[in-house]
């Protein structure tokens, strides 16, 4: 990250920016074993808030659950520590990542004797994969790299270790000329992307792929709920490539993609090649209520 000044919350104090630093022999960094989020606030019309920071923060906690990582602080105090960092850098909008990982205190394979450390930092982050994305949509490619079984890599913890997959898929699809991957699972069925859910829209009905190796995305399930609101029906499908090559509409949902148009994928142009009308309410909606314009779904906005 470029070096700037601003704090970051770690183990219970803000630090400034500079100092904010770990040993090279921290365990994680050798292991791959750190747990972590991505949260974002947003400038809503009644101030900066943090979108749905109680389901992020649960994720963390469950994260640390599966991998046995006790994260030495409550999940109010994580909640709390979020909003500390966006006001003490006082940043109207940003990206949030809370990260729980292992200290130096030892080196080999077992956990055991090492300490658990966490650190948010929270910075400005636009539109992850481009604003001309979120209008025109983006060109995919199903990587040769499948999502690690689910008994490999579990895929309900946001963990570090997971996105050693998720980059040879990007680093594959973007060398290439595509803006991102899509992951298919050991079996051969739709996963999701690289660091991002998806969606297809066939006949008027949305469907997502069977969230069996993909991580429960929070914008997913916020996206699953405007729809029914919106009087959608949604359904969960085995889906195969091809089912998204024929689709009418696709789109990907994460916190850092919000909601992108997907226009082609492996060189198939899906439906009519631009942002789906479905997909453009949906994602008109998603930014109505991220930024507080709606009355609809306050819960989801926690001010700072
Ligand atoms: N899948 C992966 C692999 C991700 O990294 C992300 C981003 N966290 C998502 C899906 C979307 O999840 P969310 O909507 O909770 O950000």
């Amino acid at each position: 990250m470029a070096d700037r000044d601003g704090f970051i919350w770690y183990d219970g104090k803000l630090v400034p920016w500079r100092e904010a630093t770990t040993h090279v022999l921290t365990h994680s960094l050798h292991y791959g074993l750190s747990v972590f989020e991505g949260v974002r606030a947003y400038n809503t019309v009644s101030g900066t808030a943090i979108f749905r920071l109680k389901e992020h923060t649960d994720r963390l906690f469950n994260s640390a659950h599966i991998y046995m990582m006790q994260i030495p602080y409550s999940r109010e105090q994580i909640m709390e520590a979020q909003k500390e960092v966006v006001r003490a850098n006082k940043l109207e909008s940003c990206y949030l990542r809370p990260i729980a990982f292992y200290g130096s205190e030892k080196m080999g394979i077992s956990t055991r004797g090492a300490t658990v450390h966490v650190a948010i930092a929270a910075w400005p982050w636009g539109a992850y994969l481009g604003e001309a994305a979120l209008e025109q949509g983006i060109r995919i490619k199903t990587s040769s790299f499948a999502r690690a079984h689910v008994n490999s890599i579990m895929p309900r913890a946001k963990l570090a270790a997971t996105y050693a997959n998720s980059i040879l898929a990007n680093l594959e699809a973007t060398q290439d000329g595509y803006d991102e991957a899509l992951l298919l699972d050991t079996e051969g069925f739709v996963a999701e992307g690289a660091g991002e859910n998806l969606f297809v829209v066939k006949d008027g009905v949305i469907y997502e792929p069977e969230i069996a190796a993909a991580l429960t995305g929070i914008t997913r399930a916020s996206i699953i709920a405007l729809a029914a609101e919106l009087g959608y029906e949604v359904k969960s499908r085995r889906l195969t490539r091809d089912d998204i090559y024929i689709a009418d509409e696709a789109f990907f949902t994460g916190t850092a993609a919000e909601v992108t148009p997907i226009r082609e994928l492996d060189n198939r142009t899906i439906g009519a090649g631009k942002r789906g009308p479905i997909t453009a309410k949906l994602q008109a909606l998603f930014f109505d209520v991220v930024n507080g314009k709606v009355p609809a779904h306050a819960e989801w906005l926690t001010a700072v």
